[in-house]
């Protein structure tokens, strides 16, 4: 399907985060009508390359960068509102004019969540618990929210139910800083809610109930572009818990962080990078420890955008990827990144992994288990740059096809679209 035949579709990270979502929904989003974030907050990253120069974004869909589009925070994305305020700022400075909606159900992101992850993430390292988080306060929020203590946006801008509400989460929040952390962090109430008014006074024109305004766009026929943020194998239900995000970042995160029907989704991408990239702690069958690694991993800039953290790299896992196909009901992938891979002597990808002598040909839940597993590996051919005016799959090197066509055929959907550079031109319609 090309991409002006999709009323709305879901564009989702198929791995492990970073798989070039910001490219893919960019590209999209030259037709659409709307981009919308779902889940997840300022931990987020994605950068968007147009002619040559470089947008970096955490809060804001990567829509922004095409005037056609109303850009939409849900109300399952956290937001802290000095970030998004000055991602606006930014934008606006470059000379971009956009219209962006912000749910009113949406929670706020504190300075004393940001104190809270930091010191739980400590706690966490020290007890060799789970993966580094971003510190940006994205796990206190949502704890708050699931808690029912958290402040939405509609309540930030009302002042009354705002100071109301801040003095109780303030109190509750010195007592677990201190009584839980022993910290000497002290909150300060005074400047936090002068800050907030500041931040509420210049939000309030972009707030409005969003599910309504979605729904009404795709029922008039707008076309609407569903953004996801970090990716598959980090949702809190069903990737590798504990090494996972705070929000589910699967398909259902639609319905439930924007506020839509299901009939109302069209289509779901996966975006899968060629190969792998992981940040933090945790397994990694296919990881690569080696000087292949360190090759992939400099050739891709596999360095994190929110935390300039290095990634791990690993080999494209099939296992993997066929329980993303499964638990999102992808009906098409677009590779990314595929470039990077270029001038290798051989690329390989994992199609089963072995535990205790047996293959394995689904993600275990047991962490135990997955640690141990060993991948069993098809490897490939690789292929020589200088293929990077392709514009169709046949100008593309024939081992890089083979390549493509082997993981369709291992998943059972076919790539619509493959990317071959950072930049929008850089893209093969399949
Ligand atoms: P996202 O959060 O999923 O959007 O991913 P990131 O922004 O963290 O990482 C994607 C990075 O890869 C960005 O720097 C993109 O500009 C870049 N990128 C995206 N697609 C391609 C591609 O096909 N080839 C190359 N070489 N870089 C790409």
């Amino acid at each position: 399907m090309k991409k002006t035949g999709w009323q709305s579709i879901v564009i989702l990270g198929a791995q492990w985060g970073d798989e070039g979502k910001g490219k893919v929904t960019d590209y999209y989003g030259s037709t659409s009508d709307y981009v919308v974030r779902f889940q997840g907050g300022n931990n987020a990253g994605h950068t968007v390359v147009v002619a040559g120069k470089v947008f970096k974004l955490h809060l804001l869909p990567s829509g922004v960068l095409h005037k056609n589009n109303t850009i939409v925070i849900g109300n399952g994305v956290v937001i802290d509102p000095a970030v998004l305020l000055s991602e606006i700022k930014n934008l606006e400075k470059e000379g971009h004019t956009f219209r962006l909606k912000v749910s009113d159900r949406a929670h706020i992101i504190f300075p004393f969540h940001v104190s809270l992850d930091g010191l739980s993430d400590a706690y966490k390292a020290k007890k060799n618990l789970s993966a580094l988080s971003t510190k940006r306060g994205i796990s206190p929020t949502y704890a708050d929210k699931y808690e029912r203590i958290g402040i939405r946006i509609v309540d930030f801008v009302n002042p009354v139910i705002f100071k109301k509400r801040l003095s109780l989460l303030i109190d509750l929040k010195t007592k677990q800083l201190s009584g839980v952390y022993g910290s000497k962090v002290k909150i300060n109430s005074k400047k936090i809610a002068s800050d907030y008014k500041k931040y509420a006074r210049e939000l309030k024109k972009y707030i409005t109930d969003t599910s309504l305004l979605v729904d009404t766009a795709l029922k008039s026929g707008k076309k609407v572009i569903f953004e996801g943020a970090q990716g598959m194998q980090l949702d809190v239900d069903h990737g590798v818990y504990p090494y996972t995000t705070s929000s589910n970042t699967t398909v259902g995160a639609v319905l439930t962080g924007v506020g839509v029907g299901p009939k109302h989704i069209s289509k779901v991408i996966g975006v899968v990078k060629a190969y792998l990239s992981r940040v933090g702690g945790g397994p990694l069958p296919t990881e690569l420890k080696d000087e292949t690694g360190d090759h992939i991993r400099e050739a891709g800039g596999e360095y994190g955008t929110t935390t300039g953290r290095p990634r791990r790299i690993g080999w494209l896992d099939l296992v993997q990827l066929r329980q993303s196909v499964r638990i999102n009901g992808l009906d098409s992938i677009a590779i990314t990144k595929i470039d990077v891979m270029d001038n290798l002597k051989a690329v390989k990808v994992c199609t089963g992994y072995k535990y205790k002598g047996k293959v394995l040909k689904e993600m275990p839940a047991d962490l135990t288990v997955y640690e141990n597993c060993k991948p069993i590996f098809k490897s490939f051919p690789g292929w020589k740059s200088g293929y990077g005016k392709a514009k169709k799959f046949s100008q593309l090197p024939v081992n890089m096809r083979r390549y493509v066509k082997f993981v369709e055929d291992n998943i059972g959907i076919k790539a619509e679209m493959i990317s071959i550079g950072a930049d929008r031109e850089k893209t093969v319609i399949v």
